[in-house]
Parts: C-alpha cells; sequence; structure tokens
C-alpha cells in the first residue's frame, strides 16, 4: 500500500490526514513519509544483495531535509553532497563524515577546505585541476584526502537533455580516453590517496542498457588501471534510477539493476559506491495545495492552484508529470489545466489533464514530489518557501517552516537611498 493513499474517502499521509496537515501548516507544504524512505531504501539495499562489499549514499541534493536524510541514515545510508552547504545539512542530520562522499564539478578551495577538515570519506575529482588544488590543500594540513576520479563514459543515458551527465559534450567528469594519463599523474601527488573511479550518466534512467554500458566501459578502465600497478579499491556507480511519475509507466527494476550491477562487477574485487537519489524519495513525498479558483478557459477551464513552479519547479524545468489528486475526492472527473499564481506561462504544472473534479478551496497534492521539490525551491515572484512536514505513522512534525517574509525580502535599499518614501517627481 502506498503511504499516501485514502482512508475513509480522505488522503492521508500513513495514519495522518492531509487536511489536518493543511489546517496546522498551510499550503503549500511538502510532506514525507518516513515509512516510504524506508521502504525505498530497504529495497535499494536487497536488490544490491548480491554484491558483497558496498556503501549506499543518498544524493542529498535531491531531498537535503536533515529529518529526512536522518532517517536514510538510521537505515545505514551515507550522503553524496555537492556543495558546503550539504555538508552542512548531512552533518547536522548526524550523518558521519567518513560516510560522505563529495561529487560536484566545481567546488571551491573554502568548500574542499571544510569538507576536509571534517575528514568525509571520498571526493569525486572531476577535472585535473581539482586534484591539484586538493593536493595542496590536504598536504598543507598535513594529511591525505581520499579520492576518486569520476569518469565522463561518453554514454547517453536517454533520459531528459538537462539530467543527462554522461556524454562527451556535458561538464562532467574526466574524458574517458584521457584516464589513465591523468590518473598517472593524480596519483603520484603527495596529499592525495587516489584510490577508485566514479561514474554518474544521468538520472530518471528507465532503461538500464545505458548504465550496464558504462559500468562495462568502467571495468575495462580498472583493469588497465591495475596493469599499469594503479591501486582501485572503491568504485563510485553513481545513482540515475528512475521512478514512475506517470500511472502506466515503469519505474527503473531495481531487482534487475542489483542482478546487472552483480554481474558486471563479479570480478571487480572493489567496494562498490550507490548515490541514490530520487529512486529513494521521490514516492516518498508530496506538495500540498489549495485551489484558489477554476476559472473558465477556452476549451477547459484552469484549476489556480497556491503551489507555483518556485515550489515545484520540475514541470517548469523538464516538461516533468505530476499526478495531480483531490484530497477529499468525490469520484468525479473532469479535464482542466492545472496552473499556479506566478506571472509566466510556463507556471503549469498540467494541460488538459482529465483529474479529480476539485473546486474553489479544495485541498489537493502534486504525488512523487519527495525529490528535486523543495530542494529545487525558489523565492521567485517573492514567495515564501514552503514548510515541510515528516510523517511517521500516527506522528508529524514541520521539519522546515515556512519561509518568514524577512527572509523573503532579504534585499535592502542602499545605504545613501533615502528610506523614506520617494519624493513625488513633478510631471
Ligand atoms: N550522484 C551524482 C553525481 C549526481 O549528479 C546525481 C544527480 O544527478 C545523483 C547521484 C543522484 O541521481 P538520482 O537522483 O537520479 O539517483
Amino acid at each position: 500500500m502506498s503511504s499516501f493513499h485514502l482512508l475513509g474517502g480522505e488522503m492521508h499521509a500513513e495514519a495522518v490526514p492531509l487536511a489536518s496537515i493543511a489546517a496546522a501548516v498551510g499550503t503549500p507544504a511538502y510532506v514525507y513519509s518516513a515509512g516510504a524512505l524506508r521502504h525505498a531504501a530497504q529495497l535499494f539495499r536487497a536488490a544490491l544483495g548480491k554484491v558483497p562489499r558496498k556503501q549506499l549514499m543518498f544524493a542529498v541534493k535531491a531531498n537535503p531535509s536533515p529529518a529526512v536524510l536522518r532517517v536514510l541514515a538510521d537505515q545505514n545510508f551515507g550522503a553524496d553532497i555537492v556543495s558546503g552547504g550539504e555538508l552542512d545539512c548531512a552533518l547536522s542530520a548526524g550523518i558521519t563524515a567518513n560516510h560522505i562522499v563529495y561529487s560536484g564539478v566545481g567546488k571551491t578551495a573554502p568548500e574542499l577546505i571544510a569538507a576536509l577538515d571534517a575528514g568525509i570519506g571520498r571526493f569525486n575529482l572531476e577535472l585535473e585541476r581539482e586534484g591539484q588544488l586538493l593536493s595542496a590543500l590536504a598536504s598543507q594540513r598535513g594529511r591525505r584526502a581520499p579520492a576518486l576520479l569520476r569518469i565522463n563514459p561518453d554514454v547517453d543515458a536517454s533520459t531528459h537533455a538537462k539530467i543527462t551527465t554522461g556524454r562527451l559534450d556535458s561538464k562532467f567528469g574526466i574524458p574517458i580516453d584521457d584516464a589513465l594519463a591523468m590518473y598517472d599523474r593524480l596519483a603520484a601527488l603527495p596529499g592525495l590517496d587516489l584510490h577508485g573511479l566514479a561514474v554518474h550518466i544521468g538520472s530518471q534512467i528507465i532503461d538500464l542498457a545505458p548504465l550496464e554500458a558504462a559500468y562495462r566501459k568502467i571495468g575495462d578502465l580498472i583493469r588497465a588501471l591495475r596493469q599499469k600497478g594503479h591501486r582501485v579499491y572503491h568504485v563510485d556507480l553513481g545513482g540515475g534510477l528512475g521512478v514512475s511519475y506517470r500511472p502506466g509507466l515503469p519505474s527503473a527494476n531495481v531487482e534487475a539493476y542489483g542482478a546487472m550491477v552483480a554481474e558486471v562487477t563479479r570480478d571487480w574485487d572493489a567496494t562498490l559506491l550507490f548515490e541514490p537519489g530520487r529512486f529513494i524519495a521521490a514516492e516518498a513525498g508530496i506538495l500540498l495545495t489549495r485551489v484558489l479558483w477554476v476559472k473558465p478557459g477556452s476549451r477547459h477551464p484552469f484549476v489556480v492552484v497556491d503551489a507555483a513552479m518556485n515550489d515545484l519547479a520540475r514541470p517548469a524545468m523538464y516538461d516533468a508529470w505530476h499526478e495531480f489528486a483531490a484530497v477529499r475526492p468525490t469520484g468525479e472527473k473532469f479535464v482542466a489545466n492545472i496552473v499556479g499564481p506566478i506571472c509566466e506561462s510556463g507556471d503549469t504544472f498540467a494541460r488538459e489533464r482529465e483529474m479529480d473534479r476539485v473546486q474553489e478551496g479544495d485541498l489537493a497534492m502534486f504525488q512523487t514530489a519527495g525529490a528535486y521539490g523543495a530542494s529545487m525551491a525558489s523565492t521567485y515572484n517573492c514567495r515564501a518557501i514552503a514548510p515541510e512536514v515528516l510523517v511517521d505513522d500516527n506522528r508529524y512534525a514541520t521539519v522546515s517552516e515556512r519561509m518568514a517574509a524577512h527572509q523573503v525580502r532579504r534585499q535592502r535599499l542602499a545605504p545613501w537611498m533615502d528610506d523614506g518614501a520617494p519624493s513625488t517627481r513633478a510631471a
């Protein structure tokens, strides 16, 4: 049974009515299910049962809520981070530093220093200059930074162009043909303990063939590196498994993924790292919203909700589909467009979609919003960032408050500007 389900005609998160949460924190609001997070984490780990040595790291970018990270830490998930801010989120959630891997193409020196000082488990290097900088920073501290080299295998993940990362024309990783020579040079640097490879070719991947092709290329590279006498004992296979956003479309088959990984890596003799984000968190969250108006349209009405593209950017950014459902469905359906209040036509969640008939004032929800939802929110149109609520069985707690007005309006006048009312100009 899904963690978001009808009980007595009313949508609940686990055992908590969504209407109670809306009454307590208002709308729009993100609601996460701890049970669904645990379930996905356990499913992922079980699928990798035949992989003897592994570490699972949740991709914090998918959902950096410390409460979410804590639920996953309790499932023995570490963290894959891409910024100093995410390092803070992971540490504040209680994830131990050596269970953190730092990916990302533009790490700054202060960010590298903070991660070194925290003692994180691994840095995934994206370019040679970064390796040189990390070597210098670690040497200054009398340390050796544990590092993997992120490889760009030149494999198209067959996913949305904006979340494809493994083709040579993308900014990520070291072109695979340059990897041997670069590994030679980086392995010789002081202050750097280069001991493996990383690869991540994209997100929302359903067809496993591109992942397998990338991993096989990594296998060839491991053998070539070892022939040259290099140590390769950790390999980070990234994240990327997709979920079903739309009824009738499949999720990635996680059991088949586990079997494929076990087969491809059987003679690698390395500890494997995994960085799933979406697969763990997407289905564990919804965005709760209220219908403001049902406005007549030329062909179909516009359901104007109080959530917008600043709360959930995926439809505007990737033309993504999120199921929309009434919190108290009547069983009646209609065809409508779903839009938010932002002054952009792109602030559209759905066009001409058959959906639960809703009316002004009704509560509704966008489903499968637990990954890349709240984490991508902005204050566009000076809108406050929505609160986040974690449900665990019959308990719930606000784990992130709605942004206060003074936080939204953090800009100020320049000091030389008169802070009184602008003078009336003569016409
Ligand atoms: N690892 C890296 C390096 C990433 O860039 C990403 C996201 O694109 C992930 C892991 C998580 O991907 P996903 O949420 O698709 O599992």
